[in-house]
């Protein structure tokens, strides 16, 4: 097993935050636009980091550039705290950012950070979600070209994503987009809304959170504000419709570990074949099932 990273000994070569002031305002300036003009994508010069494209590089220089001494940071990678890159996301943050106190409690994180995952609890207007996004453009489907891609979101011309759903409807009788599903900010821009998956899609809505969605390879930042409408595109006729987890008997399916039926659940298949049901939001999971303790307890 590799030794632990640590930074050189003198860790005055590194600013707080790992990222230099300058960056840090950038980012600061990006957001702020980010949240005037509510789901457009604005570009920001996304940073080299010291860990490769594509593991949330975009969302752990927006986390940087936000955090300060007083925040509780959770770092969150489909819905657990312990793989590996949310791991390796908080043991960054608590290198380069002396003071900040990290936590797998949504309720006690000022800041989250996450991967494919929005949390079962509601979040509040004291709380910042950022998002980790690979690809920014929804449009990026059905337009090849960015150049005209910028001109179809300042025309709010989505005629062509919405054909793309209609042919899916022909085809298989729904949409069969699983995650990444497009959504309509404040009633304009169309984002993608990073790969969480359709069931987190209503929980923008008018969150009280501020919802930052980076990119760092597309180089992007894009931001639904609180209070925010936030509505996932569909027909009058073909409604949007979030994960369907009832069995065959019409049974809300429950977490073979908390017994929630509230949640959203991973399957999980053993080895005989057999299949189970498991809350994905690791924090709710261990929550429900510590008040069942409590509850049987008493
Ligand atoms: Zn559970």
């Amino acid at each position: 097993m590799n030794a632990p990273y640590a930074l050189p000994g003198d860790d005055v070569a590194y600013s707080f935050g790992f990222l230099d002031e300058f960056a840090k305002r950038e980012v600061r300036r990006a957001i702020l636009k980010a949240i005037a003009i509510p789901g457009y994508q604005t570009p920001y010069a996304s940073r080299e980091m010291p860990m490769g494209r594509g593991f949330g590089t975009g969302g752990l220089q927006l986390t940087l550039s936000l955090v300060g001494p007083d925040d509780t940071l959770k770092v969150i990678d489909q819905g657990s705290d312990d793989s590996v890159n949310a791991v390796n996301l908080r043991q960054f943050v608590e290198l380069t950012c002396p003071g900040v106190q990290t936590t797998t409690h949504t309720r006690q994180a000022s800041l989250i950070q996450s991967r494919h995952r929005v949390p079962e609890v509601p979040l509040t207007d004291a709380q910042i979600l950022v998002l980790q996004v690979p690809y920014p453009d929804p449009l990026v489907v059905v337009e090849p070209s960015e150049a005209r891609r910028k001109a179809m979101h300042a025309e709010g011309d989505y005629s062509r994503l919405l054909t793309k759903l209609y042919e899916d409807i022909v085809q298989f009788d729904e949409i069969t987009i699983s995650h990444r599903y497009p959504t309509r900010i404040n009633g304009h821009y169309v984002i993608d809304p990073s790969p969480i998956p359709r069931y987190d899609v209503p929980k923008l809505h008018q969150s009280a959170a501020l919802v930052l969605l980076g990119a760092g390879r597309e180089k992007k930042i894009y931001a639904v504000p609180p209070y925010t409408d936030a509505v996932p595109l569909a027909f009058d006729d073909v409604p949007f419709r979030v994960e369907d987890f009832h069995d065959e008997h019409g049974q809300r399916r429950a977490c073979c570990r908390c017994g929630a039926t509230d949640s959203f659940l991973d399957e999980l298949i053993a080895d005989d074949g057999s299949k189970s049901w498991q809350c994905s939001d690791s924090d709710y999971c261990d929550e429900q099932l510590a008040a069942h303790q409590a509850g049987a307890a008493t």
